[in-house]
């Protein structure tokens, strides 16, 4: 076929109606329930939002996260076949993971699909042409290499063992890549609102993107258009949820200018290592490391927000002073932080996660959130001074004044006034 031809069928490939699902129709009874928290996969039920299935789909709005819309641009412009259906040849999970007791408990999971890694096997004689049920979750293993794992080698901070931690830095981990994957219902009940308000505000919020989030209280399941969550695991996956094995935990959220770039205005690449090295050193001791790596850049307020953050602290009265920290955020986004971690401890449970001996974070709002879900925090894991830049001085002995774990002095009042950081 020429690629004139093949773009003219894809093209007609193309459905010209549009096909409303925004109220329940005589069709729609056919949807399969999902009965959330059930412990059977079969018995809970596919999460079907693949727009192939469209008689089928048991959810508001489509797979990928923020990526749906890459998507919708690739069928516009005739690249990508809208019929297209996933082969999913070769694409199970590496190492197997859970179930847990977790998985199984309405509470405890209501932002990932707990089954969401083992869609492709578990309805396999779902597979028919008209249905396409897709993974939310993707686990595989990779090879990383960090600088500053070179540099902690070289300082005898870390050992090569030759397997987990090999000579020429790299190190060996086993990675999950998480879509977002929300139980309403649950989503309500965390944050102690009422489903119907969770409902109507996120359809008035988006701009009115998913109507069925109101038309639609027949559907419980919505795949938010946000960014999802990545989890490193170093050492051995059986010892995540042996509580007679050692676990470090660090979860942190997004920081392109630090994590990618090396800005120094902040902790964040410098605390992520940290992390990374703690759980190295506990998965040597026989235990594992777990990373989670959350996309809620900017305390979830994205990163134009927080540009113009940096622009307001620098530029106020008096430079960039550790007492005005959270308040230049708050005047810019009306917040300090959008992060909700209340649904952060979710991914601890998908990984059966019921004690953790080190956490790598000083954040009371994660700490809070991990033990308030019934995780059990043995240490507190801060970051050491020496690895703090100096221009990020400002930030963390503004977090360390807010209630952030500490176990040196606070600043307060005058003394916090006067850490100051760089002008630009
Ligand atoms: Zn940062």
């Amino acid at each position: 076929m020429t690629d004139d031809a093949a773009n003219a069928n894809l093209k007609s490939a193309k459905p010209k109606h549009i096909i409303l699902t925004s109220h329940q129709t005589r069709g729609s009874t056919k949807v399969v329930p999902i009965q959330w928290g059930a412990a059977d996969p079969r018995q809970r039920g596919p999460v079907i939002g693949s727009l192939r299935s469209l008689k089928h789909r048991n959810v508001i709005g489509t797979h990928a996260g923020s990526y749906g819309v890459y998507r919708a641009l690739a069928v516009a412009s005739g690249v990508l076949d809208p019929t297209h259906k996933a082969d999913l040849t070769n694409t199970a999970p590496v190492v197997p993971l859970g179930p847990y007791p977790s998985w199984s408990d309405p509470d405890k999971i209501v932002s990932l699909d707990p089954f969401g890694a083992m869609a492709g096997e578990v309805f396999a004689d779902c597979q028919g042409d008209e249905y396409d049920i897709l993974p939310t979750i993707a686990i595989t293993k990779a090879h990383i290499n960090i600088p500053e794992l070179k540099d902690e080698i070289a300082q005898g901070r870390l050992q090569v063992d030759g397997s987990l931690l090999k000579a020429d830095g790299s190190l060996v981990v086993t990675k999950a890549a998480i879509d977002p994957v929300w139980y309403l219902p649950g989503i309500a009940k965390r944050l102690q609102i009422e489903e119907w308000e969770l409902r109507r505000v996120l359809f008035q919020q988006t701009g009115n993107m998913f109507p069925e989030l109101v038309t639609r209280p027949d559907l419980h399941v919505f795949l938010p258009p946000i960014g999802g969550t990545t989890v490193y695991i170093i050492g051995e996956i059986e010892a995540i949820a042996d509580p007679s094995k050692p676990l470090a935990v660090r979860v942190h959220d997004e920081c392109n200018g630090s994590d990618v770039f090396g800005s120094d205005i902040c902790t964040c690449r410098p605390y992520l290592v940290h992390g990374i090295e703690v759980c190295v050193q506990t998965a040597q001791e026989g235990g594992a490391g777990v990373i989670v790596y959350c996309r809620k850049e900017g305390r979830a307020l994205g990163e134009v927000t927080k540009f113009l953050v940096y622009n307001a602290r620098k530029r106020q009265e008096g430079g960039d002073r550790a007492d005005a920290y959270f308040l230049r955020t708050e005047c810019v986004a009306g917040v300090q932080d959008m992060r909700f971690q209340e649904l952060m401890p979710d991914v601890l449970h998908w990984l059966g996660i019921t004690r953790i001996d080190r956490l790598v974070s000083m954040s009371n709002m994660k700490y809070n959130a991990i033990t308030n879900a019934g995780i059990e925090v043995v240490d507190r894991i801060p970051i050491p001074p020496e690895l703090i830049p100096a221009d990020a001085q400002v930030e963390i002995e503004a977090k360390k004044a807010s209630g952030y774990y500490s176990e040196d002095g606070v600043l307060l009042g005058e003394e916090l006034a006067q850490v100051k950081g760089r002008e630009y």
